[in-house]
């Protein structure tokens, strides 16, 4: 900011602070020209939707999907949205892109259905999608539009993005809730976590974040962590996912103590929707 520039002026001399200005120039002209991309992008169908399956525990079978958000750029190619969704909410992108995520989500489900599968499609929300005018009224009319049930969506949402409005949120949960979606806390146990969001939030599902998850079953803490959470999860009568499970051990221990479902490279990577038809007939989990 302009305090930062004169301090840096003083302290660096005429010629630095030219050069200075100018590489502060460059990095709004590069963000501009990211969010202009971004926006585009939308038009141009730019982005597309990978899945990555779920596998109930107990049955060995997959029950559902989590649609994750790719963007092709054509000329970045393919980025991660740890990079861009973060731009995409400071622009406020994320309320169309968001809804564009939810349709092609429940479009997909219902060409599933018609294959003879029915895969429950969960959809990730972001904190600004909260903080939007009849978020369930919205999601309500996608749905409709579609012609998915509603007890084929999930929506996964994270401990820090309730924080800002905790009293809004639960609200727009329970209206979600009542129309028949399902809800999950996805990365449970590394934001802002609150005990009462568990006793107030109307959810079905808890999904232990896979930095838990990584060092199972050998790192001891992890290895505690996690059976608490499962603990928790049952004793609150919700079900329980882990998330990032790459590893066999990492599975054995999970179902070992009772955990309901596992998410990760060793059941599959987010693949293109075309791909789960086929990994679904060509595989044996048990
Ligand atoms: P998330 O919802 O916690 O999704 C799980 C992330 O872990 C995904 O990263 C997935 O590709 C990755 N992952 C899954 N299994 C493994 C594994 O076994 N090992 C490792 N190392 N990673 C695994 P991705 O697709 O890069 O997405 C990152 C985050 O971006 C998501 O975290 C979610 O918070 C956000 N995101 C993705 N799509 C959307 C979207 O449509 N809307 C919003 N609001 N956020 C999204
Ligand atoms: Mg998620
Ligand atoms: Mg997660
Ligand atoms: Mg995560």
């Amino acid at each position: 900011n302009a305090d930062t520039a004169m301090y840096r002026a003083k302290e660096l001399g005429r010629n630095n602070l030219q050069f200075y200005a100018a590489e502060m120039n460059a990095r709004a002209d590069n963000r501009l020209q990211l969010e202009n991309r971004l926006r585009r992008a939308l038009e141009r169908g730019e982005y597309v939707l990978h899945y990555q399956p779920k596998l109930d525990l107990h049955s060995n079978a997959i029950f559902g999907v989590e649609a994750l958000l790719r963007w092709e750029s054509p000329e970045l190619g393919l980025v991660s949205p740890l990079d861009f969704i973060p731009v995409l909410e400071e622009t406020g992108l994320i309320l169309p892109v968001g809804e564009w995520v939810l349709s092609s989500a429940c479009r997909q489900a219902v060409a599933w259905q018609r294959m003879g599968l029915p895969l429950r499609v969960a959809v990730n929300l972001s904190a600004r999608q909260f903080q939007q005018e009849n978020l369930a009224g919205r999601i309500g009319e996608i749905l409709r539009a579609s012609g998915l049930p509603a007890k084929f969506l999930a929506l996964e949402i994270t401990e820090s993005m309730v924080m800002a409005n905790p009293g809004q949120v639960v609200d727009t949960l329970k209206q979600l809730k009542s129309m028949g979606i399902s809800l999950a806390m996805d990365d449970f146990g590394t934001g802002y976590s609150s005990l009462a969001y568990l006793k107030n939030f109307p959810i079905d599902s808890l999904k232990i974040d896979r930095s838990f998850v990584n060092e199972l079953p050998d790192n001891s803490k992890d290895a505690a962590i996690a059976k608490t959470i499962i603990a928790l999860a049952h004793n609150l009568n919700l079900q329980v996912i882990a998330e990032g499970v790459e590893h066999r051990a990492q599975a054995d221990f999970l179902r070992a103590h009772g955990c309901d479902a596992i998410q990760g490279y060793l059941v599959s990577r987010p693949v293109p929707a075309q791909q789960i038809s086929a990994l679904l007939q060509n595989s044996d989990f048990a």
